[in-house]
């Protein structure tokens, strides 16, 4: 029997092991089983090269929960330990620098642990104690039993063992009883060990027999040995594929395609990474890219190790180079994990590439589904908006799909406006402003359909990088002005003119937070009385803000819309006469009362002007004010008839209401309303 004390050079690493160095204490399992699958490994490699001459039988890890004793052994029959590997290996965990070490990390458990390579001692965070039986696969040598509580004292003792290899016991510990629950024990094994490279075995193979689920002598093996990802793409079919992505993520809806990676050179990495059917959502992402270091499970929080706009994607990256057991901003600043990045993001572009110029026809069909993916990596990685920019497509209103490029060729002809702006008109909503983008049509435009997600930052992000190109929505104007031309003609209405009718046509506010401006445009007899239009930068700059909570300024401003009135329609122009025919009489007076004011008013500021405001006598200021509040009150007893008479012109009101309807704005109590004036009025 020996005694000793473990080779660390300060008693403070156990405690720091049993309690802070992982927050997730189930990772013992998988620390415990990847040391018993390297032992197996390791004897295959001995047998291959021949310095192992012995029967290596079949190399598998075994999982056994004992209840009753409390235990969880994890058994391989791989090399096992002398007593002198015993003593190297698992004794001496520290070495030179270590306080220093652990003095620079105490804060960054992981580092210690990647370190130190601390995998088996992080058995201790769930156990009382920990035995290694083991026996070295070496000839004549003899099994020893290690045995350790928690402190640095262990004993190390000869020992029975028929068989090579080595048990782990773990006296788990009484807070840590779950790990030992069978169901408990399935899901680690298949968080962390699903696709481990020996066969990993827990208990037999159950059966449904005679009303219940038994036992069978065949043992259940957990894990794929030879996942997807390690084989060659020329063995793989489709289907091949297709099963892997399921095993992955048994809930999800297949895949759109895949992306197989393999390099060898300057760093090993291989893995299948899926673009999966987004349908155009950011939906919460559950499935995520799976990272593995040999086959051995790291991690699923892949931000940060890969771009960003990466973590769309399904499946499984692969690298013998990822540190396994180091922290994430470690993990973010090791050039290995860079050049992984770097390399998965030129291997993805790739293959999108690959599948455009190949067949063009298949990529507009995944299109939909692709393009947030493409529109994500371009926002935010110039790299790969290099690489993929050439192959992002607009689809239009009509369902046809166009390169950046070759869309600009498409529509300068006819889009470009005065300032050699070529506009791009769009719509967010086909069924809602199909009234606007038909006028577009009918004008001979083009209309794309951006309603995805991140269309609105998109939109931004291309005018930014193109000087010469402008969205406009299809409904942010009346057609006339919705591409600028020269030439437009303009409404002979005056400014009085349209100042009453501005009242006159005013829309009753509808609704909370709706803004309505009235403003007049001479379009031709041709086009509608009014139309509601929607200005493009208030617009956006509302959408943003909801997508950005930084902007709450503009988020909190009222949706502003523009009641256009055509001055040329006969109606408009029939409305008009009749209110003057009406209220003539009783506006006339007014007119000229307001007038003759204004003239005074102008006189008294024509005397004053050029004058310092202290130069200024206080009985001008004060007859100024004077002025003001009679025109004010005369102008308000206008807009009061003015307003009195459009609410009771029920062409005033359903004009108002058809243009409201054509944009979607007429709804509830005022579409009632309208509906009824509707009948009465047919
Ligand atoms: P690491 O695996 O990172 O080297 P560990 O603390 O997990 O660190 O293991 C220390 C060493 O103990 C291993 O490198 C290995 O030599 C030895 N060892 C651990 N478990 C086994 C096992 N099941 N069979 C043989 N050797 C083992």
């Amino acid at each position: 029997m020996s005694q000793g004390k473990i080779g660390v050079s300060t008693g403070d690493l156990f405690p720091i092991i049993k309690k802070f160095l992982y927050s997730d204490h189930e990772i013992f399992l998988r620390e415990i089983i990847s040391n018993a699958v390297d032992a197996t490994r390791k004897l295959q490699v001995l047998a291959a090269n021949g310095e192992f001459k012995g029967d290596t039988g079949e190399l598998k890890v075994r999982v056994k929960a004992d209840k009753v004793a409390g235990t969880l052994t994890v058994s391989d029959n791989g090399i096992g330990m002398t007593r002198e590997e015993v003593e190297r290996y698992i004794n001496q965990i520290a070495f030179s620098g270590a306080e220093e070490f652990l003095e620079k990390y105490k804060d960054n458990n992981a580092a210690i642990i990647g370190h130190f390579g601390l995998g088996f001692y992080s058995a201790f965070m769930v156990s009382d104690r920990v035995e290694i039986l083991t026996r070295s696969y070496r000839e004549g040598s003899v099994p020893v039993r290690w045995s350790c509580d928690g402190t640095p004292e262990y004993t190390l003792d000869d020992a029975e063992k028929e068989e090579r290899g080595t048990d782990i016991v773990m006296h788990v510990n009484d807070e840590e009883k779950e790990f030992l629950e069978e169901a408990k024990i399935n899901e680690l094994l298949n968080k962390y060990c699903k696709f481990l490279p020996v066969e990993i075995v827990f208990g037999k193979k159950k059966e449904w027999k005679d009303g219940d689920y038994r036992e069978t002598t065949e043992d259940n093996v957990i894990n794929d040995i030879h996942p997807a990802w390690t084989r060659k793409p020329a063995e793989l079919k489709e289907e091949d594929y297709a099963a892997f992505y399921r095993a992955l993520y048994p809930l999800a809806r297949d895949p759109l395609f895949h992306v197989h990676l393999n390099v060898d050179y300057p760093f090993h990495l291989t893995g299948i990474l899926y673009f999966p059917r987004i349908d155009n959502r950011v939906e919460l992402q559950k499935n995520k890219i799976q990272l593995y270091c040999n086959q051995v499970y790291v991690t699923d929080s892949v931000e940060g190790i890969v771009p960003e706009y990466l973590t769309l994607l399904h499946g499984v990256i692969d690298s013998p180079d990822i540190p396994l057991n180091v922290s994430r901003s470690y993990l973010q600043s090791d050039r290995n994990v860079k050049k992984i990045s770097n390399h998965v993001t030129k291997k993805v572009a790739d293959s999108l590439s690959e599948i455009f110029s190949g067949d063009r026809a298949a990529y507009e069909k995944k299109w939909d589904d692709l393009k947030l993916f493409l529109q994500y990596g371009m926002l935010t990685d110039e790299k790969f908006e290099e690489r993929a920019g050439g192959i992002f497509l607009f689809k239009n209103t009509d369902g046809n799909y166009f390169t950046m490029e070759e869309y600009g060729r498409l529509v300068k002809p006819n889009q470009e406006d005065k300032d050699k702006k070529v506009v791009y008109l769009y719509a967010t909503d086909k069924r809602e402003q199909h009234v606007y983008i038909e006028k577009a049509k009918a004008r001979g435009y083009d209309v794309l359909l951006l309603d995805g997600q991140l269309d609105a930052h998109f939109i931004n992000h291309v005018e930014r990088k193109n000087d010469d190109v402008r969205f406009t929505r299809v409904d942010a104007d009346v057609i006339d002005k919705l591409i600028q031309k020269e030439g437009v003609k303009k409404t002979s209405w005056s400014d009085t003119e349209q100042e009453e009718a501005r009242v006159l046509f005013s829309p009753p506010s509808r609704e909370e937070g709706v803004a309505y401006t009235v403003t007049f445009e001479a379009m031709g007899e041709e086009h509608e009385p009014m139309t509601v239009t929607r200005p493009e930068f208030a617009r956006r700059m509302k959408e943003m803000a909801t997508m950005n909570p930084g902007m709450s300024f503009y988020g909190a401003m009222d949706d502003h819309y523009t009641l256009v009135v055509n001055t040329d329609h006969r109606l408009v122009r029939a409305i008009l006469a009749d209110e003057k025919e009406a209220l003539g009489e009783q506006l006339a007076p007014l007119h000229v009362e307001i007038q003759e004011l204004e003239r005074q008013k102008s006189d008294l500021e024509a005397s004053n002007k050029g004058k310092k405001e202290g130069e200024i006598p206080l009985a001008d200021k004060e007859r100024e004010e004077e002025y003001d509040k009679s025109i004010a009150g005369l102008k308000q007893r206008r807009e009061a008839l003015l307003a009195a008479y459009g609410k009771e012109n029920k062409v005033v009101g359903q004009l108002i209401d058809l243009a409201l309807l054509a944009s979607g704005l007429l709804k509830g109590e005022a579409l009632s309303r309208f509906v009824k004036r509707s009948v009465e009025l047919m």
